[in-house]
C-alpha cells in the first residue's frame, strides 16, 4: 500500500524509541538517514549445522541474529538477514583424539559418525563469495563500518572473515568481525553444550527437545552426541571424554543472561571501532 506521508514530513528516526533495525523493513530514506547517522551494518553469520539430537541445526545463526539485533539497539545500525551459511574442514587428527576419537577417522566439522543427519557445509570460496559480496554491495551503499557477527566457531570460518576484513577495511570503511560467544560470560562455551543450549532456550524454544538426550546422570560422551565443550577442542577433554557444561542444566534466564552480555560486549567493540574511522 502507497504511504501518503511525504518524506519531508515524517519525523526523525530516533533509534532508541523507534527501534526499527532490520535491513528488509526499511524504506530507503530511512537507510539514508542511518549511513548518514553513523553507517553501521550488521550481517549476522553462522551456520547450518548439528547441534545435538536435541537442538536445532539453524542455532548458531539464530543467536548472531539476536545477539546483531540487541547489539543494534545499543550502537545504532541496520541488521541485515541472517544468514544460514556456513563453512568447514576435515578435523585435523590430533584434536580428534583430544575428544575420544583414534585420530583415523575422517570427520569434517561436527559431522560425527553417530550423527543421524549431515550438516550442511559450504565450499569455503563460496562462502568466502557470499561475504564478499554482501560487504561489497553495503560499501556501495556508503556504510562505514560492517560488522561480521559470527556464531559458528568453525576455524576456517573465522580464518575468511578476518582475512575479509583486513582486505576491505581502510581509513574511511571498516569491517569488523566479531565472534559472538564470549567466554566470560559466567558459563563454559562449547558446541551444543549449556550455553548454546540455554541461548536456544531463550530465543527458540520450539527449537529444544532435552528429551531426546539421555537421563540425568548418564554421561554425555563427545563421540556419542558431537557434543563438545571448547576447552574440550583448545586443551583436552575430561579424562573419560563426557561434557563438561551440560545442556540438561540448560535454562532460559541462563540464556537471557549470556545474550545479554554478548549484546553489551559486541556493541563496545563495534562503539570503540566506530572511533576509528575517519
Ligand atoms: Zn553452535
Amino acid at each position: 500500500m502507497q504511504n501518503l506521508i511525504p518524506l519531508n514530513k515524517r519525523p526523525r528516526i530516533c533509534w532508541d524509541v523507534m527501534k526499527k533495525n532490520k535491513f528488509e523493513e526499511m524504506i530507503p530514506a530511512e537507510l539514508l538517514e542511518g549511513i548518514r547517522e553513523n553507517g553501521i551494518a550488521y550481517i549476522p553469520i553462522g551456520s547450518m549445522e548439528w547441534h545435538g539430537p536435541h537442538m536445532a541445526m539453524g542455532m548458531d545463526t539464530l543467536n548472531a541474529y539476536e545477539v546483531s539485533l540487541r547489539a543494534s539497539s545499543k550502537t545504532g545500525g541496520v541488521v541485515l538477514p541472517p544468514t544460514y551459511i556456513g563453512t568447514e574442514t576435515a578435523r585435523d587428527p590430533e584434536i580428534l583424539k583430544k575428544i575420544g576419537f583414534s585420530g583415523n577417522e575422517s570427520i569434517v566439522g561436527m559431522d560425527f559418525p553417530k550423527n543421524t543427519v549431515k550438516s550442511f557445509y559450504w565450499p569455503q570460496e563460496l562462502f568466502e563469495s557470499i561475504v564478499r559480496h554482501q560487504i561489497e554491495m553495503l560499501r556501495d551503499m556508503r556504510y562505514r563500518l560492517i560488522v561480521l557477527a559470527n556464531g559458528h566457531g568453525a576455524d576456517n570460518q573465522i580464518v575468511i572473515l578476518n582475512r575479509l576484513a583486513q582486505e576491505y577495511s581502510c581509513q574511511r570503511f571498516r569491517v569488523l568481525p566479531v565472534f559472538i560467544l564470549f567466554e566470560d560470560g559466567g558459563v563454559g562455551i562449547g558446541h551444543a553444550g549449556l550455553a548454546e543450549t540455554a541461548i536456544m532456550l531463550r530465543i527458540c524454544p520450539q527449537g529444544v527437545d532435552l528429551g531426546q538426550l539421555p537421563a540425568r546422570g548418564q554421561k554425555l560422551y563427545n563421540v556419542d552426541y558431537a557434543i563438545v565443550d571448547n576447552e574440550s577442542f583448545i586443551s583436552g577433554s575430561t579424562p573419560d571424554f563426557s561434557v563438561r557444561y551440560d545442556p540438561r542444566d540448560a535454562t532460559a534466564e541462563t540464556g537471557e543472561k549470556l545474550i545479554a552480555h554478548a549484546a553489551v560486549k559486541c556493541a563496545e567493540i563495534v562503539t570503540k571501532a566506530l572511533r576509528g574511522i575517519d
